[in-house]
């Protein structure tokens, strides 16, 4: 399988070789040159499988640079029971009639990013000691991606973190679940400022290549193949609980960000998996439904970029979204780059809303979309618990509410669980009174000791840092 640029640079890349890469040097995204067709025999006979396994099978499709013996080992190694807490791996489980919620956070950090980190983990240290080589990870987090990138790569041989943070801005438990860890190569980095000039400081250490060519800096974030590809995995499994051996469609409702989850999501329709609806769910920031009902993208500035009580979704332009549009343009990326570079560029938006693609996102991809405020995720959060007895996160819970307008009869719903709810318990609390239930391994960690050096914004200060601590 070769990998190409959105952008259409001419150079096509083995897996490996985009693995430990962010962008494509044209600015664009990677993705496979065609995507692999799974049929009705195939799908049938993943149906039983385990879900490491299924991993292997579906990663396989896409990897053919890593020996499928190493590749088998890496998946088991990664999806197991002890590190994501039930055989299922993504346990599903029925709320409603024909609504499902697919559990994607049990991992180590309770968030789904786990699902794709984990693995990522364990690939890069492969890759790394096949190469003999390091690298460093910089990163800037306000919350979910940060512990998630911590506890994938704690410990491990070759790999570095640098995480920088928003000094006392992220919530006391994901503070105390980032600077509890104690492992040598994780490094936490309290900034004195916002999450801005947090990835103001990442933006302008990688842009000096010099620093990042003498010091091996590398990132993690979500436009990372790798992570995407890790998370087309649970759309299968999903599908296969929510089925009984027909191959009847469902549909999938995804509490969606910077487009990474829901993509994945894309790929797995694009290579067949039978499915009806894919919904995204946005909060406030909406640039994605504004998109999804009028074929209109307008990147917000970051002054319109709202501060929600679903502060995983909180972002002014998506950053996998190009990744759908080059399919959605038939895959013309002379088209991609007049929108993606020209227009975006110049005026910060773009209208396909007069232009046949636009018609497809709904009728060819089955992409539909809605919008939750804060409000709507204090009443869906009450009401989960008041008829079902469950406890939702605030972003799953605009999940729920987006679901709840897409349904088709007949069509099973499956709402991906982003999240679990003590996560977020200060809004929890404000929905219901009371704080959500918290797993016993998570019991008092805010009383540990903690690693982190806080620094001023300055990216002189975390350049001297890092030299500082690679030797
Ligand atoms: C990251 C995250 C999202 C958004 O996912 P994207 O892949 O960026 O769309 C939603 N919910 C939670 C809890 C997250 O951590």
């Amino acid at each position: 399988m070769n990998y190409l640029s959105t952008r259409g640079h001419p150079d096509r890349k083995r897996f490996c070789e985009i693995l430990l890469e962010g962008l494509a040097p044209d600015g664009g995204l990677y993705l496979p040159e065609h995507y692999p067709q799974v049929d009705t025999a195939t799908l049938a006979k993943w149906r039983d499988l385990p879900y490491a396994e299924l991993a292997f099978e579906i990663l396989s499709l896409y990897i053919d640079d890593i020996p499928p013996a190493d590749l088998k080992a890496i998946c088991a190694k990664t999806y197991t029971h002890e590190v994501f807490g039930s055989e299922e791996i993504v346990p599903l489980r029925e709320l409603e009639d024909g609504v499902y919620l697919e559990a994607l956070s049990n991992g180590p950090t309770l968030a789904f990013k786990d699902m794709a980190m984990q693995l990522l983990g364990n690939l890069f240290e492969y890759e790394l000691a096949r190469r003999g080589a390091e690298l460093n990870i910089l990163g800037a987090t306000s919350g979910d991606t940060g512990s998630a990138a911590e506890y994938a790569m704690r410990g491990k041989k070759g790999v570095r973190v640098f995480m920088t943070s928003p000094d006392g801005r992220m919530s006391p438990f994901q503070q105390a679940q980032m600077f509890s860890l104690q492992d040598e190569n994780i490094h936490n980095i309290a900034i004195t400022g916002v999450f801005d000039d947090c990835q103001d400081i990442v933006k302008a250490v990688s842009n000096d290549l010099g620093f990042k060519r003498k010091y091996r800096i590398g990132t993690v974030n979500s436009i990372n193949w790798a992570r995407l590809l890790a998370q087309v995995v649970y759309y299968f499994a999903g599908y296969f609980q929510a089925t009984a051996g027909n191959d009847k469609p469902v549909s999938f409702t995804v509490p969606s960000g910077n487009f990474g989850n829901v993509c994945a999501g894309h790929v797995a329709r694009m290579m067949g998996l039978p499915i009806h609806t894919l919904v995204v769910a946005t909060n406030e920031n909406d640039v994605l439904d504004e998109f999804f009902r009028t074929g209109i993208y307008r990147v917000r500035a970051a002054a319109d970029t709202h501060e929600t009580s679903s502060p995983s979704m909180d972002i002014s332009k998506a950053s996998n979204f190009e990744r759908f549009v080059f399919d959605l343009v038939g895959r013309d990326a002379g088209k991609l780059r007049s929108l993606f570079v020209d227009e975006l560029g110049s005026q910060a938006r773009f209208d396909l809303s007069g232009e046949p693609a636009f018609k497809q996102a709904a009728e060819r991809f089955g992409f539909k979309s809605s919008r939750s405020t804060h409000a709507d995720r204090l009443a869906t959060i009450r009401d989960t618990e008041k008829r079902f007895a469950t406890l939702v996160d605030p972003h799953t819970a605009d999940g729920l509410k987006a679901a709840r307008e897409h349904l088709t009869p007949g069509v099973p719903m499956v709402v991906l669980e982003t999240a679990l709810p003590i996560k977020f318990a200060a809004t929890l609390v404000e929905a219901l009174g009371h704080e959500p239930a918290r797993p016993a391994r998570f019991e008092g960690i805010e009383a540990l000791p903690k690693r982190v050096v806080k620094l001023p914004a300055d990216v002189e200060a975390v350049k001297a840092y890092i030299a500082q601590n690679c030797d």
